[in-house]
């Protein structure tokens, strides 16, 4: 049985005149793919180029402004002035959207990427954007027996962010009892939690939702945190599992039964009480990212006035006319620090290690009323925007992270990497004039050796501010007072915010979770040395699903969103799979696993995340990188499609 998608098309209301403007500010090669659905004419594809990826160093050099997709002005006026037609004898045509078999599909594809795509790439893409209104990646049983038994394997989802949400939605369209245990009040898991000032996603709102529910309503390009949580809500609500999300809930511990191959999860529950579910699978979707990381500074107890970490931040605090100190200078202090310069009495920001950062001018803005009307009433417009979004973050950056062996500096891995330095330092080197900022500022590790980030150029004006002080000291002490460096200064505030990260190599924890006869994942993982076959299953544990679990965080590669997806398509898969053939456990097998990580590593160690010479929240205290996913997300697409049986062990 397929799952249909809703085709959510509004009338085109607006006059001709209203429509050409708007016409003048949307993606152009969204634009020409909607032409050629509303018109059914694909040989318009040869009146112009296909659309270019133009990459920063190469829009750097060019002489001319392009638009998206590398398009000149006037081809950008000659794509409008086209639209403009087409959609007037769409109108007229009472807006029947003629229909386009296979071939033009493939047409299209070809077209938008430039060159001719294999079988396995249309695929792929066929299936994220999804033109023929089947959502591929859900589940619904084909037989009564898979039906029934569906309705006798309750699982227990720990935790109601993107990935928890996704899994609850998706098991509910397949007929599969659940519960979602949410230690937090209310759905949105990170999204929930972080909400210090400025704080928004650096990944494309328009690609930072779910396939098969595209939010045409952002507000900004890089959405707010609390527009996040809002989507993510509204779709617990739309798709009908918030009323099974349990909140306020934390499971302690979980364990797996070998008599029954059952999990017997045990939860506290919001009045304190400890009650124990029985589930015959476990879907962790707790995140990497979920547990705040204080530093270790001496004398951390002892300061007198509020100290808190950036995902922690409380309700109702205003710093405004509070000398402020921000310990830390990563993804969450580099949205922090302009919004708290514009108000605090003064700012001291103690960097340990400076940050690459991207330009991107667009970053804080607003989506534009005519990005909006064409989301919502140019046919097919949306789904091609967010593939345009989606291709352009997965193509020709992954060959930029990979270490050239003959390649010999310490800040950079080879020379696709050296060029995106050079071009990153320029933009830095752009925004200061004070030679000492600089060099405090400018990074001498190589590019994507930590997570780069949007920048409109917000932080650095921040930095430059009289109100604002960037220091490079250690910090030797807490005491009641502030912060004492190691050069002996004593430097007084009122609030301290440690924007220090998470306990992010410390995947499920605390949660103690047991597996087959009694073995403990932390004394199979070690402490932060987290493992599992294909980021989701771990030998020794079975029927225990994770989401966003070891090696499976992007840095390059696409939205998180479409990997959750890879990994909810792979554990219904895994669970019809048990279920068709009436067994009641599967255990990914060990040398399959084995093989699999050994790859992961191989592969992380030549990237610029996983050099020796660079630290990062990526890397265990080994040095063994247990964050990323190091394949191109085709790659894991293609993995994560459907389980193979010979993978496992089953009961
Ligand atoms: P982070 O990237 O781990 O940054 C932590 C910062 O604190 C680093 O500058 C680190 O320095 C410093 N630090 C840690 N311990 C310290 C200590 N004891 N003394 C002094 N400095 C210390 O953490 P984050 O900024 O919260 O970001 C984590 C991840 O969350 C990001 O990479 C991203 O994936 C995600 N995130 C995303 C967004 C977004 O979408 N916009 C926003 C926030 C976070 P070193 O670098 O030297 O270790």
């Amino acid at each position: 049985m397929t799952i249909h998608l809703e085709a959510s098309v509004e009338p085109i209301v607006e006059g001709e005149q209203e429509i050409a403007a708007m016409l003048k500010e949307l993606n152009p090669p969204a634009l020409i793919m909607s032409i050629v659905h509303m018109s059914g004419d694909a040989s318009v594809l040869t009146r112009w180029p296909s659309p270019k990826i133009i990459d920063v160093v190469e829009a750097s050099s060019q002489s001319v402004e392009l638009l998206e997709g590398g398009y000149t002005k006037e081809q950008g006026e000659s794509i409008c002035e086209y639209a403009l037609e087409v959609i007037r004898d769409y109108r007229a045509n009472d807006c029947k959207l003629p229909q386009l078999n296979d071939e033009v599909m493939d047409q299209l594809l070809d077209f938008m990427c430039g060159h001719h795509l294999d079988d396995e790439y249309r695929a792929f893409i066929r299936e994220e954007i999804a033109l023929d209104g089947i959502d591929q990646r859900g589940l619904r049983f084909d037989s009564e027996a898979g039906r029934q038994r569906a309705t006798q394997f309750p699982v227990v989802i720990i935790g109601a962010g993107m990935g928890g949400v996704l899994a609850a939605i998706r098991l509910r369209q397949a007929g599969v009892p659940f519960i979602v245990i949410e230690k937090n009040s209310a759905v949105g898991g990170t999204w929930f939690e972080n909400h210090y000032p400025g704080c928004r996603v650096d990944v494309p709102g328009h690609s930072y939702s779910y396939s098969f529910e595209p939010n045409h309503d952002w507000e900004c390009y890089y959405p707010l945190a609390e527009d996040i949580r809002a989507y993510f809500d509204s779709c617990a609500d739309r798709y009908g599992v918030k009323s099974h999300i349990r909140f306020n809930s934390e499971v302690v511990q979980a364990s797996f039964d070998d008599n029954s191959q059952r999990w017997q999860v045990q939860v506290k529950n919001s009045d304190g009480q400890l009650e124990t579910l029985e589930a015959c699978a476990v879907i962790s979707a707790v995140g990497q990212l979920n547990r705040p990381k204080l530093p270790d500074i001496p004398g951390r107890d002892s300061f007198a006035g509020p100290l808190f970490h950036s995902a922690a931040w409380p309700d109702g605090v205003s710093l405004e006319g509070k000398r402020v100190a921000v310990i830390g200078s990563g993804a969450s202090a580099f949205q922090i620090i302009p919004e708290l310069a514009k108000t605090a009495a003064s700012l001291k920001l103690f960097q340990r290690s400076p940050v690459w950062m991207f330009p991107n001018p667009v970053y804080h803005d607003k989506v534009s009323t005519a990005q909006r009307w064409a989301l919502k009433k140019l046919p097919y417009y949306s789904k091609w925007y967010r593939f345009w979004l989606f291709y352009v973050s997965i193509e020709g950056v992954y060959d930029k992270t990979l270490v050239d062996e003959n390649w010999h500096s310490e800040n950079s891995v080879s020379q696709s990497n050296d060029d995106m330095r050079k071009l990153l330092s320029a933009w830095i080197e752009s925004q200061l004039s004070d030679p000492a900022l600089l060099e405090k500022v400018l990074p001498d590790y190589p590019p994507f050796g930590k997570r780069i980030l949007q920048d409109n150029g917000t932080y650095l004006a921040a930095l430059q501010r009289d109100n604002v002080e960037l220091l490079t000291e250690g910090i030797e002490r807490i005491d009641a007072r502030g912060l004492v460096t190691t050069d002996g200064s004593l430097h007084e505030v009122d609030v301290i915010v440690c924007a220090t990260g998470f306990h992010a190599d410390r995947f499920l924890f605390p949660m103690r979770v047991t597996g087959r006869q009694g073995i403990e994942l932390s004394d199979q993982w070690g402490e932060n040395n987290g493992r599992a076959f294909l980021g989701m299953t771990v030998p020794n544990f079975p029927n225990l699903f994770c989401i966003y679990g070891p090696n499976t965080n992007l840095v390059v590669a696409g939205s998180i969103a479409h990997n959750a997806e890879s990994q909810v398509n792979y554990i219904l898969r895994c669970i019809k799979l048990l279920l068709e053939n009436n067994y009641a456990a599967m255990d990914c097998r060990q040398a399959v696993h084995d093989q699999y990580n050994q790859r992961v590593d191989e592969i992380n160690a030549g990237t610029a995340w996983g050099s020796p010479a660079v630290s990062n929240w990526y890397k265990n205290d080994q040095g063994r990188v247990t964050a990323n996913l190091p394949f191109r997300i085709i790659d894991y697409w293609r993995m994560t499609k459907e389980p193979n049986p010979e993978d496992y062990h089953f009961n």
